[in-house]
């Protein structure tokens, strides 16, 4: 099967060079691939109905015996039509096709077939026009229908993955080991190829998926885990110095149980004969910032350099300001590195860098770049996780000798789902709030309402305070800025025409949305009109409202983290969401915003009312695209998966047995998209 992937499609009878083109933007530029290509749906052909009850206007299946032969008619030039008759036993059918001489050798007087198609006219004279025809004795209840392209149908495709499985080695060696085929009770691949493309039968094409699901998310997990098995080896960066006492005497505010129970676990980690390997969960604002310094701090003290890095500029900006309060006490170096630091300055920052007289490293990808080097990078930060790619974050820790990592996420995932994702990180949470925090009120609203919320809007900015207002839109396509751009504008024209309007959306430059971004943290918009980009942001306690527009659009773990942005001073911030929203069910999830500004039950409630497909979808997790396991609807396999890859690592760490050659090369292609 491997070698497959290595043979090009044009190997394929029928398949020419212009074709292999339209086969490559499918996804499909080998043989192998192509059999990897899994139909998106299937025709349900066991079901045929009498000619009498054939339905109106829809297609179905009719089983008939053909009565007379194919006779030809040519109407005009360029145009032929074929007909023939033929009877389901009661009644009679008139079958056309235009331009298609092979009807003749494929349907035979006298012989039976399914037809698939439109049966129209009247009782007295039923026609059929160009149906999808196969002989009933062909054993084919379920036919696949494959995603097609331009030029590319559904039936050519399936003619090229039918040569394509005519291919296949005899013996065909089975990535997954027997004895796991075995206790999971999963069918050869061989099976599950032919049944995924030409069922057998609906139970056939269920042991079909479920082999090639579980397959398939298998391998996403040994792909996890061995990015993240570096975590088995000893460490040599032992932490020798517990300062966090002494950290923690230096703040201005009493840290909260949580965060002295985060860094607790992180440091008995630390101190372990292996490199921690932790998400730090957090809601926004419990806090995170001053664990994450703690244990810089500490790491610093045992002799490490520590990097810390952020998904953006700006962000990674605020961290840099708020690390270096954090450490001011301790006299320790901290500085920024992100893509717009002047080359001289840069080569100064990289030569203090590798001696090591910089403590601690903030900034974005630009840590990434091979020209940073350390001495002993002993702690990797990184914050949002969620935004980094798996290989982004595993070249950060290559920076070191196996550091000890932590991941800050504010995306309240339940705690089940985050072990699946995150494979085998360990889980730190902060479940409190440092104390004084106002509550934020929200207060769903109809559109009919909005004109009072943009006076209650304008009273607040009067008062000196800001705000946001989210559009709904698609981000980085064309419409969403268009569309944002000019909400803004009607914004600006209509209601707040002394005031200044600021826009953010996913289509400006990197520059640009920082720009947008410090304009409004500086306090010189009073308005930030913005998309969801806004939701991973800089804190400005100086917003105080926030609106969003056609609420009943997003998961309420967006919602969350939106809503988020507000209630970071002292004054109490209200969160407007407006809805025209009928259905009930819509209406229930907002009113749990309204309810509860606790981030851990928000996400019970998203994953209870909508499923775990918000977490796993619109979210970009940096995980390789899948093509036929769907996290959310397979949780069951994904936590067999899970299970059968760990078992196998733990015996095969390097997965170099040769029964595991199979898929180590599957790990291989899954992840070769990330690199
Ligand atoms: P997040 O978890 O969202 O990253 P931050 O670390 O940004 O939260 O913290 C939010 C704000 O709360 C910061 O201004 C921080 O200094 C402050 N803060 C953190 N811990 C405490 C605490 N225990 N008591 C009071 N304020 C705190
Ligand atoms: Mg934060």
């Amino acid at each position: 099967m491997a070698s497959l992937f290595q043979k090009n499609i044009q190997e394929l009878k029928g398949v020419g060079e212009k074709r292999s083109r339209l086969f490559a933007k499918l996804g499909a530029p080998t043989v192998g691939a192509l059999l990897r290509t899994y139909p998106r749906d299937y025709e349900d052909w066991s079901q045929p109905v009498p000619l009498a009850q054939a339905p109106a206007e829809q297609a179905c299946v009719v089983r008939v015996t053909v009565v007379s032969p194919v006779s030809e008619q040519r109407i005009r030039s360029g145009m032929t039509l074929y007909k023939l008759r033929a009877t389901d036993g009661r009644h009679d059918v008139q079958i056309t096709f235009f331009n298609n001489p092979y009807t003749k050798n494929l349907l035979l007087e006298g012989k039976e077939y399914l037809l698939r198609g439109k049966v129209t006219g009247s009782f007295l004279r039923r026609e059929m026009t160009s149906p999808d025809f196969m002989p009933a004795d062909r054993l084919l209840p379920l036919r696949p229908v494959y995603r097609q392209t331009a030029g590319l149908t559904s039936r050519q495709i399936s003619a090229a993955v039918r040569a394509a499985l005519g291919m296949l080695p005899n013996p065909l060696p089975d990535p997954l080991p027997e004895p796991m085929r075995r206790a999971c009770h999963l069918c050869s691949l061989r099976f599950a190829l032919e049944n995924i493309h030409f069922p057998r039968d609906r139970e056939s094409l269920e042991q079909a998926r479920r082999r090639l699901i579980f397959e398939e998310l298998l391998v996403l997990q040994l792909g996890l885990l061995r990015l993240k098995s570096r975590g088995r080896q000893q460490t040599s960066l032992r932490l020798e110095v517990d300062a966090s006492a002494e950290f923690f005497r230096s703040l201005p505010f009493v840290p909260t149980s949580a965060q002295k129970r985060a860094v607790a676990e992180c440091i008995a980690n630390m101190r372990g004969d292996y490199p921690m390997n932790r998400l730090l969960q957090g809601d926004v604002g419990s806090g995170k910032t001053a664990v994450a310094a703690a244990l810089c701090h500490s790491a610093i003290a045992s002799g490490m350099q520590a990097a810390f890095m952020a998904p953006t500029e700006i962000l990674a900006r605020q961290h840099y300001e708020t690390m270096r309060r954090f450490l001011e006490p301790f006299h320790l170096n901290v500085a920024l590195l992100t893509g717009s630091v002047p080359a001289a300055k840069r080569r100064e920052l990289l030569a203090q860098l590798r001696q090591g007289s910089i403590h601690l490293l903030v900034g974005t990808h630009a840590l990434l770049n091979e020209t940073v080097e350390f001495r002993q990078l002993g702690l990797v930060v990184t914050d949002e996780q969620h935004r980094f790619g798996v290989a982004q974050r595993a070249a950060l820790t290559q920076k070191g000798d196996h550091p000890h990592i932590l991941v800050m996420s504010a995306t309240p995932i339940p705690r089940t789902l985050a072990l699946m994702i995150y494979g085998d990180l360990e889980l730190s949470v902060l479940d409190e709030l440092p104390p004084g925090r106002q509550k934020t009120e929200t207060y769903v609203i109809d559109s009919a309402k909005r004109a009072r919320a943009f006076g209650f809007i304008r009273k607040k900015i009067d008062a000196g305070r800001q705000c946001y207002i989210i559009c709904p839109l698609i981000e980085d396509s064309e419409s969403d800025m268009a569309s944002v751009t000019q909400y803004a504008k009607d914004l600006q024209e209509k209601w707040f025409f002394a005031n200044t309007v600021g826009v953010l959306h996913g289509r400006m430059r990197p520059a640009e949305k920082d720009r947008a971004m410090e304009e409004f943290a500086a306090g010189r918009t009073d308005i930030l009109v913005s998309t969801t980009v806004v939701e991973v942001g800089v804190d400005v306690p100086n917003a105080v409202v926030m609106l969003i527009e056609n609420a009943e659009r997003y998961g309420l773990s967006q919602l969350h983290q939106l809503r988020g942005r507000i209630g970071r001073g002292t004054e109490k911030s209200t969160c407007i969401l407006v809805s025209d929203a009928q259905n009930e069910e819509a209406l229930k999830r907002l009113r749990v915003m309204c309810e509860t500004t606790d981030g851990f039950r928000i996400a019970d409630e998203d994953l209870r009312l909508r499923g775990p497909g918000d977490f796993f979808g619109a979210r970009q997790h940096g995980l390789p695209e899948l093509r036929i396991a769907d996290m959310s609807a397979d949780f069951a396999l994904l936590q067999l998966a899970q299970g059968e890859a760990k078992e196998l690592l733990v015996h095969d760490p390097a997965m170099e047995l040769p029964e595991h050659r199979g898929l180590r090369a599957e790990v291989r292609q899954l992840f070769s998209a990330l690199e």
